[in-house]
């Protein structure tokens, strides 16, 4: 080999800032902000906002490879964290606030953030629990100097700490392979993992992603995250809106239909994503007003298995597209996504959509997939034989952090922990996690398939499925709905909606009326159903 000749410019998350301040200026970010007001600025502002944080935690004695924690929302001060941290060479520690208090407590005892910034929202948490993070020195609170609160923790208002500082500063250049970020997994299974992310990574998969094959930004874009900034970074947005000079609105908390609809008209919202929980809420919220959804094409929904109603009452009775995608906090977020492709075109506009919805992506560049049997051997991309899904990629991980071994095998695979289908044209079909397939008799049931068909009953808000016990076939299907409000759903009348949907030995054994619980990051909370039903089955 002879090393090539180009420069070797490191891919840093600075970069991406300052690209955006020198391509994109006055291109607006909107935030709104935990007090309740809107914020608005330029990417030209957020640069300049980024530099004297910068300085700010450098005077703090933040120093490179310190982690630094957040407790908050998608607001422009958290985003302005998300630049300042890393680009200074420390490390961002988004923790999701909605996890147990155990947990949090654990995070912060596994990361040793030396500082940690939070919303006034999590006052009361973070006062709960300053005793049991001993490695926080300063608490910072993200909160207008007008009205600071400074609590029992004594904290530091952020915009006092910012306001005296110059607001030049020479961002470090240093390895991509440095850490930028520090995500947690929610910690359904044992404890949560923290996967450290990379510049590179970060900045890779941010350039992926906007790509016209993936989410097909253009600067004429306007792109509102409702995925959180506490959970993998919300989905890679707030790094690949400015690459393509998209405006970027950012909800905060409030993701309830009335406020998203403010946004996305007031704003002119083209583009948004988030988990489907949020679109239901949207969908209903337009059927009880008569709103419209103005400017918005198109909807990203992932975290969990995209109903197929969702995205028809989206496309039917908004124009709007649905695309699904598949990620987790171990790729950065974003493996893949289903966009169309000619082959598929060529079967008609009805069974391309069909596709592109039930599929949770297709093969990308910057992502290998692969499925395999019980034996590791691989299996075929028929479409039909499911195995275990393993990726692997620039912005896949190697090793959860603090952890002796890697999680990736000696060729790079990563075992996600789902079960899916690979096709001819390269698409996905995850059929469950390993966890949540219902083994029944020596078959298997698929838990995301029965739930998307029983979203499609009239009536139905949320469809879980989960396998309980079963004293002859092992596990049997036990279906828990959630209804609309003043819906009327009787069991005999669900039954008789899935009987021609799917095959006999699929139907539930029970149907539960009730709330279905979701975790912290917006799934269905199966472990919860699976503890609240074990016995249903076994009289
Ligand atoms: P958590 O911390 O809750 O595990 P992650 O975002 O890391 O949060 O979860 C990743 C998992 O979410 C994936 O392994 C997969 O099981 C599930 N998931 C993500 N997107 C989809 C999707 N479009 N359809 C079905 N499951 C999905």
């Amino acid at each position: 080999m002879i090393p090539g000749l180009m420069q070797t410019t490191p891919l840093l998350t600075t970069s991406i800032l300052n690209f955006a301040e020198a391509a994109h200026p006055r291109r607006e970010i909107v935030s709104r902000t935990v007090e309740g007001r809107i914020h608005r600025y330029d990417y030209a502002g957020l640069a300049e906002r980024c530099r004297k944080l910068a300085n700010a935690l450098t005077k703090m004695g933040v120093a490179s490879g310190d982690r630094v924690a957040s407790l908050a929302w998608n607001t422009h001060r958290h985003l302005e964290l998300f630049y300042a941290a890393p680009g200074i060479g420390a490390v961002l520690n988004t923790v999701n606030p909605r996890l147990f208090d155990e947990q949090i407590v654990y995070i912060m005892e596994h990361a040793q953030a030396r500082v940690l910034f939070y919303d006034a929202t999590f006052a009361p948490l973070v006062e709960r629990l300053a005793a049991q993070m001993p490695s926080v020195e300063r608490f910072v609170l993200l909160a207008d100097e007008d009205g600071h609160q400074p609590g029992a923790v004594g904290a530091e208002n952020y915009e006092a700490l910012i306001a005296g500082e110059p607001d030049t500063f020479d961002w470090p250049v240093f390895d991509e392979n440095a850490a930028s970020f520090l995500c947690y997994t929610s910690g359904t299974t044992g404890d949560p993992k923290g996967v450290l992310y990379s510049h590179r990574a970060v900045v890779l998969q941010a350039m992926a992603e906007g790509l016209a094959s993936a989410f097909g930004f253009t600067a004429f874009d306007v792109v509102m995250p409702c995925s959180s900034l506490y959970h993998a970074t919300a989905w890679g947005l707030p790094f690949a809106a400015p690459i393509n000079g998209c405006k970027l609105v950012l909800p905060a908390e409030k993701m309830d239909g009335a406020s998203l609809q403010e946004l996305i008209e007031g704003e002119g919202v083209t583009f948004s994503g988030g988990v489907p929980t949020i679109w239901t809420m949207y969908l209903d919220y337009l059927k009880k007003t008569g709103g419209s959804t103005g400017t918005l094409q198109r909807v990203v929904v992932g975290g969990s298995a995209v109903p197929l109603a969702m995205a028809e009452s989206f496309k039917t009775d908004h124009g709007v597209q649905v695309l699904q995608i598949w990620g987790m906090t171990e790729t950065c977020p974003l493996g893949v996504i289903a966009t169309p492709t000619p082959a598929l075109a060529e079967l008609g506009q009805e069974a391309l959509d069909q596709a592109i919805w039930t599929r949770q992506g297709r093969l990308q560049f910057g992502i290998e997939l692969k499925i395999v049997d019980d034996d590791g051997n691989e299996a075929p991309h028929d479409g039909e034989t499911s195995g275990a899904l393993m990726v692997r990629g620039p912005w896949t991980i190697q090793r959860y952090f603090r952890q002796e071994a890697d999680v990736a095998d000696a060729d790079g695979w990563f075992d996600t922990g789902d079960i899916a289908t690979l096709d001819e044209f390269g698409f996905m079909r995850i059929t469950d996690r390993k966890k949540d397939v219902i083994k029944s008799g020596g078959e298997w049931i698929s838990s995301i398939d029965l739930e998307n068909v029983a979203a499609g009953c009239p009536g139905v808000k949320v469809a879980a499925v989960v396998g309980v016990p079963h004293p002859k076939w092992e596990e049997r299907p036990v279906l828990v709905i959630e209804t609309h409000e003043g819906a009327n759903v009787t069991v005999d009348g669900v039954i008789e909606f899935l009987t021609p949907r799917v095959v006999k030995w699929w139907l539930p054994d029970a149907v539960e009326f009730g709330a279905v619980p979701m975790t912290a990051t917006g799934k269905i909370d199966k472990k919860c159903l699976r503890a609240a039903y074990k016995d249903r089955l076994m009289a």
